[in-house]
């Protein structure tokens, strides 16, 4: 039997596809270890969404130029079908290299590599199919990610995604549906749908449901209490979404929307397909729901030819819609990408300049917002004990984290534990991330 150790870099897609590289490499007899000196297969899971994560995995590959010695290194994911047989040049001791659209080949792969194979590659993009294995390693006992559709065809200017992870493919809502009723019989309480462009998805079967159908029959499997969706494009963004999440409260009243910039002109520039005022349309969905809906973004600063005025227009958003967060990034330059060839391109310190300005808004924002929480009485589902600060760690449905003590049951033991299940907390403190609070035990309740 060999080893393994995997590292992944980047978003939940990526996690979850070493979920399913790891599943795969059990199923073939392979163990996982902790550590990469222990292992005899090496393998990095990563990212090219920006220059900065890209550089990681060569650093990795770098420390182990002299001491890797007997071990097998493999690249996966992102950078893997950026960049290509190039890795080999500039990462020797490399032996393979694929891309996320290969990963039904991997068991052939190994194969090859285990032959002794020195440049095995899987970087194929011509590719219909999701990628679907049975053999899934989860990390988490109670959150699971569900894949419905990969790849990317969008063409915003800045983003590498449609180069790496290549054309839509929808999985069937079969599959899908068969996949959140297996993980709800294992006790799984929540899952995430995973997608680039989750809108976008199209059930490939003959009962051909859109989004929207498919996010109404998952909130429907017995046994599952929460479902989220990431990541949703405000082009395909439909009402029929917010209508759902309002009829079925096992859907979670919180949408992550990214909007990139406020301003339409850095819009039409970015090839997003959407004005700040269609954007603003679908906040007014979510604002006049019944359910409070919290909203989440992203943002670029330093989008080439983003002037000042651009710039105040993203900051008056971040007042207009008030987000109860969001991920903000500086522009970086990506190979491939339309971008590339745009004029005006921001100083770098510019873009920090920006991107400071813009954070301190949002965190001002933030405190905002869960300051007017204290008091309120929120569900929170337990995922864990923080044994440095004596908390549990709660998640509210609107996805905010909210740590509370219990009366009863200050810490974990002898069996005892709220993990795994809902609690009601009385939010007595609020941060600009998180909520805390302590958990309303009713006096005849003596349950724990
Ligand atoms: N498909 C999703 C979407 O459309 O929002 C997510 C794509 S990406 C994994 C996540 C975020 O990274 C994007 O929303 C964008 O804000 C940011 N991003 C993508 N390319 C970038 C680039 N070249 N420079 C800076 N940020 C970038
Ligand atoms: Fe990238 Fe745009 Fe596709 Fe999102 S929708 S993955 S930002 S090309």
């Amino acid at each position: 039997m060999q080893t393994f150790y995997i590292e992944t870099f980047g978003c939940q897609m990526n996690a979850h596809d070493s979920e399913k590289v790891v599943g795969t490499l059990v199923a073939q007899g392979y163990r996982q270890v902790p550590k990469p000196e222990e292992a005899d297969l090496v393998l990095y899971n990563t990212c090219s969404i920006r220059d900065k994560a890209e550089q990681k995995v060569f650093h990795r590959l770098d420390d182990f130029k002299r001491n890797g010695k007997g071990k097998v290194f493999g690249v996966l994911g992102c950078v893997a079908q950026q960049e290509g047989e190039k890795i080999f040049d500039r990462a020797p001791h490399v032996s393979m290299v694929a891309g996320s659209a290969s990963y039904a080949k991997l068991p052939e792969m190994l194969v090859q590599l285990e032959a002794g194979g020195r440049r095995v590659t899987g970087l194929s993009l011509d590719n219909d199919q999701a990628f679907e294995t049975p053999f899934t390693k989860r990390d988490n006992p109670h959150r699971a990610y569900i894949t419905i559709i990969e790849g990317c065809d969008k063409a915003c200017a800045y983003c590498v995604v449609p180069f790496t992870r290549g054309p839509e493919r929808s999985r069937t809502s079969e599959s899908v549906l068969n996949e959140a009723r297996e993980l709800a019989r294992m006790g799984y309480a929540e899952i995430q749908l995973l997608g680039q462009n989750v809108n976008s998805y199209r059930d490939p079967s003959s009962a051909g449901w859109d989004f929207a159908r498919l996010l109404r029959a998952v909130g429907e499997v017995d046994g599952i209490r929460r479902v989220r969706f990431t990541t949703s494009h405000p082009r395909d963004f439909v009402k029929d979404i917010i209508d759902a999440i309002d009829d079925n409260p096992v859907l979670c009243n919180h949408v992550h929307l990214p909007v990139q910039s406020g301003s339409s002109s850095v819009l039409a520039r970015m090839q997003r397909l959407y004005t700040r005022e269609e954007y603003m349309r679908r906040i007014d969905w979510m604002k006049n729901a019944r359910r409070d809906i919290t909203i989440t973004t992203d943002i670029i600063v330093g989008f080439p030819g983003e002037t000042e005025a651009d710039f105040e227009d993203t900051l008056a958003l971040l007042d207009e819609v008030e987000y109860d967060s969001l991920f903000s990034f500086k522009y970086s330059r990506r190979p491939n990408t339309s971008a590339l060839e745009l004029a005006d391109h921001v100083a770098e310190e510019e873009k920090s300049r920006r991107l400071a300005i813009l954070q301190e808004k949002q965190r001002a924002i933030q405190i905002r917002r869960n300051s007017a929480s204290v008091g309120t009485i929120e569900e929170a589902f337990v995922e864990g004990y923080n044994q440095a600060t004596g908390q549990w760690i709660g998640r509210t449905s609107e996805n905010r984290t909210l740590n509370f003590v219990h009366p009863q049951l200050a810490a974990p033991g002898e069996g005892a534990t709220l993990v795994g299940s809902t609690r009601s907390v009385r939010v007595t403190r609020a941060g600009p991330n998180s909520l805390a609070g302590e958990a309303v035990v009713p006096v005849s309740d003596d349950r724990l």
